[in-house]
Formats: structure tokens, C-alpha cells, sequence
């Protein structure tokens, strides 16, 4: 149990707040009772496999030196290389790590990927520094890195606060670490870089694309159709505005919408591109955006809508949020934003919840996909990512409903089911060694 000080009533009082770890574990542990799951397998998949922690000094803009705190969790590879993000917030710690490492490990599983599981990042707010000075921390944090990742061991990609940018820095430093015969064999060790610098067509839109397409194929099953459905989005990176960018294509409308400075509303709808200029225009903040009313933080949740789409942080649906949430479907675009009470109060509310393991998998699909293009030296279309992500995409919700429908049991809890039994299957009939 993590602890958190808050002050009230001017007196300072020490109180337990949920980590994300023991979310996960209690996650983990209802799918294994589900499944039965081999409890030497359970001891197995219950701890990660390795945890690096590294402080080192980065030489700022002032000519100072301030030394930063970042992390690699490899949960587990009993299926392939770990893969997972590498997220830069003040959140980012040895709990953060290891429950979002787990969380990529059953991720990777359901989407039949051959990927282990991994996750990692700085404790840092990188709106705090300057492009050269966020350079040169990703440069000298992958060079701290370099020989505990590998394109066949451990493959980085974005997270929240990091993007293709933040990639090609750490490619062309990872890369630079070789051998010059070896370099570009190499390319592959991070996904989700520049398109211009072996980078996927289309691995941009990719998460926010599945989030919808998850939303769509949940609406198609329940005989609905998206035209004129509210949503709102907590999140408008890259996440949040691509879920909101495909919704409203289909004809449904954004009537709140909230990131880390503010939050608004408009019942008759906001111009999902309008607000992404805008965003774009004001140093990522949707705050002041002139077409919708602000709305007060701790109100977002309660917006009369039909459709939630946290798209940011974890633990944002709590006992204390659940309860005010309109929507009859939660899309989990972010990792864990649904804490186990959170998600008691909403089921037993009759609201469905399409798992982060799922619903956000297109991200990591299409990590897969670029990978095999660099291996195999390809260049793939959008059209061709496009299509081979939805396929993907169709099959893991399609498998997720049934096994929920024939198990009678929510649909986080078929993912987990689903992810797991691959992974204890790789490790029945391989065996532990020696
Ligand atoms: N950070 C993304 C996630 O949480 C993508 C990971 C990846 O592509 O490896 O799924």
C-alpha cells in the first residue's frame, strides 16, 4: 500500500491510496481463480522477472547538472521479447513499472503477439524543460539502458508524454551504440518512430483507432449505432484525440473533454479538430479553448454522455468517481484508469467495461507490425496496416465477448482469462529450467 500526505482541515494526515499494483494483482488473481491457473505458473507470472532502476546526470540548458531517476520493468518473456512504452510523468516509480509491465504482459498475450511483457520511463515533468534538455535526458537514459534492452530482448515505444520523437532519439542513440555493420539491423529497437525514420504508417493513430474500433464492434453487437451517441474523453494526447477523431467521423459527438490543465463542455458537441489546433496552438493545453463552457475538474465524470473514454492516467475511476458516471460504456483507452472498486460500483450499475488490455491494443499491434517491417525490411501502406490492425483488433474483441458470454463473467476478467491461458500454456509445455 502506497501512502500519500494530504492535508485537511490543517492537519496533515498520512492516507492509504490504492497502488496500481495491487490492482493489477487483484485483477490477476479473480482471472487465475477463474481459470483455475497452475499455482507454480501462478508464482511465476505473480512477480516480474527483472527491475532496473537508473539515476543518471543530464547537463541542463544553464550549464547545471540534475540528476534523473528512470526505470525498465520486464515482467515476463515466456512468450518473446518484452515489449511495452516508456512513459516520462512525476508518477512514474517501482510500482507504476511494475503494474503497467504486468498490464503489457496480458496485453501482448490476448493479441496473440510473440512479446512478453515490459514497461518503464523518468520521473520527470517534461513540460519543466526545453526540446535539447528532453534530448539529451532520452539520449543518456538509453545509453544507461543500452544493454538491458535489445530488438530481440526488450523494445521500447511511446507512452504517455513521449512520441516519435522521443523514438528516433532513442533509436539513433541505441543504434550509434553498435558496431557500425551491426546498425542498422537495429532499427527495431524501438517502435513507434518517425514514418520517415522506420517508422509504421499509420502506428500514430493507431491506439486512438482501436480504442474506437472496440466501441464500434461493442455498439454493432448490441444492435446501436454510433451516429449521435455523446462522448467524453479524459486525455487528449495522442490517445484521446485519435478515439475522439474516429468517433466523431462516425457522426458521434464530444461534449466533454479534459487533460492535465483543464476541462470543458458543450452538450451540442466540440469540433474535435478545432480543439487539436488549438491544443497544438497552445502548448498542448485545451485550456481556453473559446467553443465550449469550462467545467469544474471534479465534474468531468459526471457529463451526461453515453460513452467514457479515460485516455490518460490510472486510477481515475475510483469508488469515488464511479458512482457519478452517466455513460453505459466505459472504453478504457489509458492503462488501468479503472481501479478494482472503481469497476465493482460500475458493474453492478449494469455499465460495460471494454478492458485497457483490449481496448488499447491497437497501439501495441501496430508496434508489432513495424517491427516486422524493420526485421524483414519492408515498407508497409496504411491501407495494409489498416486493415491487418482491424482484422487483429476483431478477432481478440470477438474471442474477449464469447468466452465473457460463455463464462458469464465480465469482460476484463475474459481478457485476462484468455491472455493468461496462452501464456501457461508456452510454460506447460516448455517446463522451467533446469
Ligand atoms: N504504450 C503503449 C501501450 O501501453 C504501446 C506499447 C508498445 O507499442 O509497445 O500499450
Amino acid at each position: 500500500m502506497t501512502t500519500i500526505t494530504k492535508v485537511m482541515n490543517n492537519k496533515t494526515a498520512i492516507v492509504p491510496v490504492r497502488g496500481m499494483m495491487e490492482n493489477v494483482m487483484e485483477q490477476f488473481n479473480k482471472a487465475s481463480n477463474q481459470i483455475n491457473l497452475n499455482p507454480d505458473i501462478r508464482k511465476i507470472l505473480s512477480i516480474t522477472n527483472n527491475e532496473i532502476i537508473i539515476h543518471f546526470p543530464v547537463k541542463m540548458d544553464d550549464g547545471s547538472i540534475e540528476v534523473f531517476t528512470g526505470y525498465r520493468v520486464q515482467h515476463n518473456n515466456a512468450l518473446g521479447p518484452y515489449k511495452g512504452g516508456l512513459r516520462y510523468h512525476p508518477t512514474v516509480d517501482i510500482d507504476a513499472a511494475r503494474a503497467l509491465a504486468m498490464w503489457m504482459t496480458w496485453k501482448t498475450s490476448l493479441a496473440g503477439l510473440p512479446y512478453g511483457g515490459g514497461k518503464g520511463g523518468i520521473q520527470i515533468d517534461p513540460t519543466k524543460y526545453s526540446k535539447g534538455e528532453l534530448e539529451r535526458i532520452t539520449r543518456r537514459f538509453t545509453f544507461a539502458l543500452a544493454d538491458n534492452i535489445g530488438p530481440e530482448h526488450d523494445i521500447p515505444a511511446p507512452d504517455v508524454n513521449t512520441n516519435s520523437q522521443t523514438m528516433a532519439w532513442i533509436a539513433d542513440t541505441y543504434m550509434s551504440t553498435r558496431p557500425p555493420a551491426e546498425r542498422s539491423a537495429n532499427q527495431h529497437i524501438v517502435t513507434g518512430k518517425p514514418a520517415g525514420s522506420g517508422g509504421l504508417e499509420g502506428r500514430d493513430r493507431a491506439t486512438g483507432y482501436g480504442v474506437y474500433l472496440t466501441i464500434k464492434y461493442w455498439s454493432t453487437n448490441n444492435n446501436q449505432i454510433l451516429k449521435g451517441k455523446r462522448f467524453i474523453v479524459q486525455g487528449f494526447g495522442n490517445v484521446g484525440y485519435w478515439a475522439a477523431h474516429f468517433l466523431e467521423k462516425e457522426g458521434a459527438k464530444l461534449v466533454a473533454v479534459q487533460d492535465a490543465f483543464g476541462s470543458l463542455q458543450n452538450p451540442k458537441g466540440i469540433d474535435v479538430e478545432a480543439l487539436f489546433n488549438y491544443a497544438n496552438n497552445n502548448k498542448g493545453s485545451i485550456v481556453d479553448f473559446p467553443e465550449a463552457a469550462v467545467l469544474d475538474k471534479n465534474d468531468f465524470f459526471a457529463v451526461d454522455c453515453d460513452i467514457c473514454i479515460p485516455a490518460a492516467l490510472g486510477n481515475q475511476i475510483t469508488k469515488e468517481t464511479a458512482p457519478k458516471i452517466k455513460a453505459k460504456l466505459v472504453a478504457e483507452g489509458a492503462n488501468g484508469p479503472t481501479n478494482v472498486e472503481g469497476e465493482q460500483v460500475l458493474l453492478q450499475r449494469g455499465v460495460t467495461i471494454i478492458p485497457d488490455i483490449l481496448c488499447n491494443s491497437g497501439g501495441v499491434i501496430a508496434s508489432y507490425f513495424e517491427w516486422l517491417q524493420n526485421r524483414n525490411g519492408e515498407l508497409w501502406h496504411m491501407e495494409e496496416v489498416i486493415d491487418k490492425l482491424e482484422r487483429k483488433l476483431k478477432n481478440s474483441f470477438d474471442r474477449v465477448s464469447e468466452y465473457a458470454q460463455k463464462e458469464g463473467v465480465d469482460m476484463r476478467t475474459a481478457a485476462y482469462c484468455l491472455a493468461i491461458e496462452r501464456i501457461e500454456q508456452a510454460y506447460v509445455q516448455r517446463g522451467i529450467f533446469p
